[in-house]
C-alpha cells in the first residue's frame, strides 16, 4: 500500500511542525471518540428555529454531553434555562449548563445551581464569565471571585459533575502561563471532574499545553475545544479578545470566498477535520466542539474521526 502524504511539504501555506498524514488516515480509525457539542441560547425565533435544527441534526451523533452557554454578565439567564429545560423535555440528551461568578451574588448562584439540579441537571461548566462591554473584570462584592471559588461552592451543593476552562495559550488576564496553571490546578482540586479547553488551531499547541499540566501533576481529562471556523473574519474578532491565535495560513485558505459561504464551510471542515485527525493520532479520545449553533462543519469533522449516528431504541 502507498503510505499516505503528509503534509510538512516546504509549503508556505501550512506552518512548519509535525502533521497528520492527509485524509485518509494509513491507519484506520481507532474506538470511537466521545465528543460534547456546545450551543449558546438564541436570542430571536429565527435563532430558535437554528439551534433546534442543530441540535436535531447532531443529536444521533450520541454526544456525552451538550452545554449551553451563559451570556456575559448573565445576560441570557432566563434563556439559557428555557434551553435547558426544552433539552430536558424534548430530548433524550445530557444537558450540561454554564455558570458563571459576574454580577451575581453567592447566594444567587446558589439558588440558580440549586433549580438546576431540581431540575435534574447534574453537570455545570463553572467558569468565572467576563464583565459585559469588554471591561476590566470586577469580582460581585458578594460573589464567588473566580471560578475556583465557584467549583467550591457548587461542591457544597450537590454531587454536580464540573468542567472548567483551560487556556492552551494562557488565559489573556493571567499574569504568567505557571499562574495560569496553578489557577487551572485549583479549579480541579477545588472539585472539577475535567476542563475543556479554550479553542486553538494548531495540535501542537495543545499537545505542548498537555505536557504542561502533566508536569504540574494533573491528571484530570483537558478536552480540547474545537472550533470549526468558516468566517476568518469573526475568528480573527473573537480571537483577539479571548487570546487564542488565529494562524495566517488560515486567512490565506478563505481569501476571496467572502460571497461563498459554501465552500468556506467546506474548507472550515477540512481544517477542523486535519486538526482532530492530527489530535487523534496523538492518542486524544475526547472533542468539545463549539458548534455556533451550526451543525454541518461539525458533523462532518465528527464523521471523519469515524463517528457515525447511532439507532434510538
Ligand atoms: C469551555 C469554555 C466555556 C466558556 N463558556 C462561557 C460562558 O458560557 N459564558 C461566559 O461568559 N464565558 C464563557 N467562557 C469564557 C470565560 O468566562 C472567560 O475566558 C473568562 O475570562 C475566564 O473564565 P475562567 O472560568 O477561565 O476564569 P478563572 O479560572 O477564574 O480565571 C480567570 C483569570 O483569573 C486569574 N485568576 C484566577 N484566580 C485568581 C486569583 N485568586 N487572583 C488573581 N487572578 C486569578 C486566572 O489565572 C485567569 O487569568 C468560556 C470559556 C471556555 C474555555
Amino acid at each position: 500500500m502507498t503510505p499516505a502524504p503528509t503534509l510538512h511539504a516546504a509549503s508556505a501555506t501550512f506552518p512548519p511542525g509535525p502533521h497528520a498524514p492527509l485524509l485518509p488516515m494509513a491507519v484506520p480509525a481507532g474506538p470511537r471518540p466521545a465528543l460534547s457539542f456546545e450551543f449558546f441560547p438564541p436570542r430571536t425565533e429565527a435563532l430558535d428555529a437554528q439551534l433546534w435544527a442543530c441540535i436535531a441534526r447532531l443529536a444521533p451523533l450520541a454526544p456525552r454531553f451538550v452545554s449551553v452557554t451563559y451570556g456575559a454578565g448573565g445576560s441570557t439567564q432566563a434563556r439559557t434555562l428555557a434551553v435547558i429545560r426544552r433539552l430536558l423535555a424534548e430530548t433524550g440528551l445530557t444537558p450540561a449548563v454554564h455558570l458563571t461568578c459576574v454580577g451575581a451574588s453567592r447566594g444567587e448562584i446558589d439558588d440558580l445551581a440549586r433549580q438546576y439540579w431540581d431540575l435534574g441537571v447534574r453537570h455545570i461548566v463553572a467558569l468565572r464569565g467576563d464583565m459585559p462591554g469588554g471591561e476590566p473584570y470586577m469580582p460581585h462584592p458578594q460573589g464567588y471571585a473566580y471560578a475556583a471559588d465557584l467549583v467550591e461552592g457548587l461542591r457544597r451543593i450537590g454531587k454536580f459533575d464540573i468542567s472548567v476552562a483551560a487556556y492552551p495559550e494562557v488565559h489573556p488576564a493571567a499574569v504568567s502561563a505557571e499562574a495560569d496553571l496553578d489557577n487551572l490546578k485549583r479549579k480541579l482540586d477545588a472539585g472539577a471532574d475535567r476542563a475543556i479547553t479554550q479553542y486553538f488551531f494548531d495540535a501542537d499547541t495543545y499537545l505542548r499545553f498537555l505536557d504542561r499540566t502533566a508536569s504540574a501533576g494533573i491528571t484530570a481529562p483537558i478536552v480540547p475545544g474545537i472550533l470549526p471556523v468558516s468566517n476568518y473574519a469573526q475568528a480573527v474578532k473573537f480571537s483577539a479578545a479571548c487570546g487564542a491565535t488565529v494562524p495566517a495560513w488560515l486567512g490565506r485558505l478563505f481569501e476571496g470566498l467572502d460571497d461563498d459561504a459554501e465552500t468556506r464551510r467546506t474548507i472550515g471542515s477540512y481544517v477542523a477535520a486535519q486538526q482532530v485527525r492530527a489530535l487523534q493520532a496523538a492518542g486524544v479520545d475526547e472533542f468539545h466542539f463549539y458548534t455556533l449553533n451550526r451543525p454541518e462543519m461539525v458533523y462532518a469533522t465528527a464523521h471523519i474521526l469515524g463517528v457515525r449516528p447511532v439507532a434510538r431504541a
